[in-house]
């Protein structure tokens, strides 16, 4: 029954962090038939049962008052409960912060680290010295549940959480807590504390460092999820969970998933690469679509019913916002390699974070080259070329694949960003050529984005250019009939046309061809069409 969990854990033991809240989510699904939970359910399940008419079983705790608590011995899988007395230490606006009383006897935390977590939760954040935890998470993702206690206020409970085979559990959040003890015992066979709380790890590391005060922030982003649709994919929970350590002010640090993009994004093993990935993705959504622009994006996501890219889907038609997740996942992934919000009006970067640059699947600087390589579903990855003359870039799916392919090049020193489409044919083949390489694209990509639903396909590429090799190679692309790509220029140079041609701007205006403003043009002769790109 709960060998899942053992997995889930088991295969992470060697990462830093972090969230607890996923053993319980895989025990839930597993109880209720409804899969392994980390999966991609499409919909959501039959909600769960939940109380009808909260009766408050006990009156909020004073300061200084000892209650007698369910706990989780998280050293062991699956989870063991036990009981054990936590004294009320604070009471904030929004948060009471109940202590285990002997990690308060060792010295473990103290009345100042206290005042500090009360002073972050409700007042003041790294971020924003007037806000804290509760005003970012409930703006942004939206409001806790009420269901069980009939008290706005939030218990942080700290205790030594534990380690399992040297994976610590930072902290988490438990469904159980939302049920009557007996019907959390009968569902799941776990105790209810009967109040809306999150459990957070007091040992070895200071409770009311910033960080683990963001890990708050984030456990209690599950339980606002929780609130509007208990059955939401993992990724999506973690990642709007991870933004809300952002909204704080003290995210995760960034590494393992630049370092491999070929990474399933709605995917949840609980590696750490899966929680940088879910965290820029929401980061992204949040700074392009969400609330950098003023709109609830991402409380329409967590308030939908529908869960994973539908439940993305429905939280952008909430919005008002034509984009989906097939849209956005493009331009993600480009983001993570052109990381610049200087260009493009700023759709390729991240605005509030400073994200360090992605490995390549592969880097060239001598031609003729070819590579094969697999991608997962939902991810993208990037492969270089630089220095060459005519670069020539040909790329061919396997034939039942759904690629989407790009083409950037980038000149740091002269700003320069070139970003174009290759078209694939029916067999997902298709060519780009990039005149002007040579002239100060330090590097230009292949990107390569998988949306094929059903799992990891195959690639090809190849990539020819004059001026390195000693021979003068032919082009290699694997299908010459879509080898016409588009021509691209700089801004500002002379435009000649062939005679008969005619320059058309996309909305069909035909264009004054004498100076060219950044943008994308037709050009048509001779009955064809081709596409010009002016860079910038
Ligand atoms: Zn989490």
């Amino acid at each position: 029954m709960y060998l899942f969990a053992l997995l889930l854990v088991a295969q992470v033991q060697s990462t830093p962090m972090h969230c607890g809240t996923p053993v319980f989510d895989a025990m839930k699904t597993k109880v209720r038939g409804q899969g392994l939970g980390i999966g991609d359910l499409g919909r959501n399940p039959t909600p769960e049962p939940r109380p009808l008419s909260p009766v408050p079983r006990s009156k909020p705790p004073r300061i200084g008052e000892m209650r007698t608590m369910w706990l989780q011995n998280m050293s062991v899988m699956p989870p063991v409960q036990f009981q054990a007395e936590l004294t009320c230490r604070g009471t904030g606006n929004h948060c009471y912060v109940m202590v285990d009383d002997s990690s308060w006897t060792a010295g473990i935390v103290d009345s100042a680290d206290v005042a500090r977590i009360l002073e972050r939760f409700d007042n003041s954040s790294p971020r924003d010295t007037s806000h804290g935890v509760w005003y970012h998470n409930t703006t942004v993702l939206g409001r806790p549940p009420d269901a069980i206690d009939n008290d706005s206020l939030i218990y942080l409970i700290y205790h030594n959480v534990g380690e399992f085979h040297g994976y610590s559990f930072d902290g988490f959040w438990q469904y159980f807590d939302e049920y009557y003890d007996t019907t959390s015992m009968r569902l799941w066979g776990y105790h209810s504390n009967e109040i809306e709380c999150v459990y957070l790890d007091c040992y070895p590391n200071n409770p009311s460092e910033d960080y683990r005060i963001a890990i708050a922030a984030h456990e209690f982003g599950h339980m606002i999820q929780w609130n509007y649709d208990q059955a939401e994919s993992l990724w999506v929970n973690e990642g709007c969970a991870e933004l809300a350590m952002w909204l704080f002010g003290k995210p995760d640090a960034i590494s393992g998933f630049n370092s491999v993009p070929d990474n399933d994004l709605t995917k949840w093993t609980g590696s750490w690469a899966d929680y940088i990935k879910t965290y820029l993705w929401s980061l992204f959504l949040y700074e392009q679509y969400g609330g950098r622009v003023g709109t609830d994006l991402i409380h329409n996501i967590v308030a939908s019913p529908l869960v994973s890219i539908e439940g993305v889907d429905s939280g952008f038609a909430a919005t008002g916002l034509p984009q989906r997740f097939e849209d956005v996942l493009d331009q993600w992934i480009l983001a993570n390699v052109i990381n610049d919000t200087s260009y493009l009006a700023g759709k390729y970067g991240y605005f509030g974070e400073h994200v360090p640059r992605f490995s390549n699947a592969g880097s060239y600087n001598t031609y003729p080259v070819s590579g094969n390589n697999s991608l997962d579903r939902w991810a993208g990855e990037y492969i270089r070329f630089q220095k060459g003359r005519d670069l020539q870039i040909g790329f061919n799916g396997a034939d039942n694949a759904n690629f989407h392919a790009f083409m950037v090049a980038k000149d740091t020193i002269g700003h320069r960003l070139v970003l174009d489409t290759i078209e694939l044919d029916s067999l997902q083949a298709g060519s780009i050529s990039v005149p002007g390489s040579d002239t100060g694209y330090q590097s230009v990509w292949l990107v390569p984005a998988s949306h094929y639903p059903s799992g990891r396909m195959n690639y090809a590429y190849t990539a020819a250019a004059t001026g390195i090799m000693e021979t003068n190679p032919k082009p290699q692309i694997p299908n010459p009939k879509s080898a016409i790509g588009p021509t691209v220029m700089r801004a500002g140079a002379r435009v000649r046309l062939p005679s008969g041609a005619e320059l058309y701007s996309t909305d069909g205006r035909l264009v004054s061809q004498k100076s060219l403003e950044p943008g994308v043009y037709w050009l048509t002769a001779a009955g064809q069409r081709r596409k010009l790109v002016v860079a910038p």
